[in-house]
């Protein structure tokens, strides 16, 4: 059964959360929507373990509340509160009916990881198949302090390196799901894209385009114009995509 987005029906910015419901059950990122653990329940009684790509506030605002709702083991690489097992680059974790291999891939953030199985990679906001700048191809952002865009090539490059030639879906933390059967590419072809449009080491959004979505939405559908736009507004978070 493929991974569920239980945050599909989200009416505010959040990553995408997978369920993947055969065992050990798995919930790849927590995400930013209030009530996801109902539509957890919608699919499974009991949930064995969280997977923390990266510890931005889009893909663990929930955390708390899924950790307590399910009791749920949570796997990190950073040292999070919630933490129960720490992941490192190298390591294999169970997710659902694939062994995944932990992939270290800083740039978007510092302690950011992708999952790589034989079938599918959960890529968090390295490797996205669709955002407000590329359709068919893309990468986190890493014009925010701490990030860096050599160290994201880097992680790309190691995906690319790493991924088996099998693996064939993306599940990604923004985005649509991207599945080389109903697809127009080959998954290594769509890496190879973004990998190519992060080494032009241009500005992913125009300038103009970046300050505005920080002061409005931190996300919006993919060529939507900026709405609602307050300026000086302060209350709403940077985007961290
Ligand atoms: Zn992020």
């Amino acid at each position: 059964m493929d991974p569920i987005n239980v945050t599909a029906g989200a009416e505010r910015f959040t990553s995408n959360v997978f369920l993947v419901p055969e065992e050990p059950v798995t919930l790849v990122d927590a995400g930013a929507m209030p009530g996801v653990e109902d539509v957890i329940r919608d699919h499974v009684d009991n949930l064995d373990q969280i997977v923390i790509t990266h510890s931005h506030g889009d893909h663990i605002a929930e955390l708390d509340t899924i950790h307590e709702e399910f009791d749920a083991e949570v796997h990190a690489y950073s040292d999070l509160p919630q933490r129960d097992i720490s992941i490192s680059d190298g390591e294999e974790i169970q997710i659902g009916d694939e062994r995944c291999e932990v992939v270290h891939t800083p740039g978007h953030a510092d302690d950011h990881v992708s999952l790589l199985g034989e079938q599918r990679v959960y890529s968090g906001d390295v490797f996205v198949y669709n955002d407000g700048a590329f359709d068919d191809g893309s990468f986190g952002r890493t014009d925010l302090a701490g990030q860096s865009r050599e160290q994201l090539i880097e992680s790309l490059e190691s995906l690319l390196d790493r991924m088996p030639a099998s693996t064939a879906e993306m599940y990604a933390g923004h985005g649509d799901i991207y599945q080389s059967a109903t697809g127009p590419d080959e998954l290594q072809t769509v890496l190879e894209r973004a990998l190519e449009r992060a080494r032009r080491r241009q500005p992913k959004y125009p300038d103009e385009w970046v300050s505005k979505r920080r002061l409005v939405q931190p996300w919006h559908p993919p060529r939507a114009k900026p709405r609602g736009f307050h300026r000086g507004g302060s209350a709403l978070p940077s985007p961290r995509r």
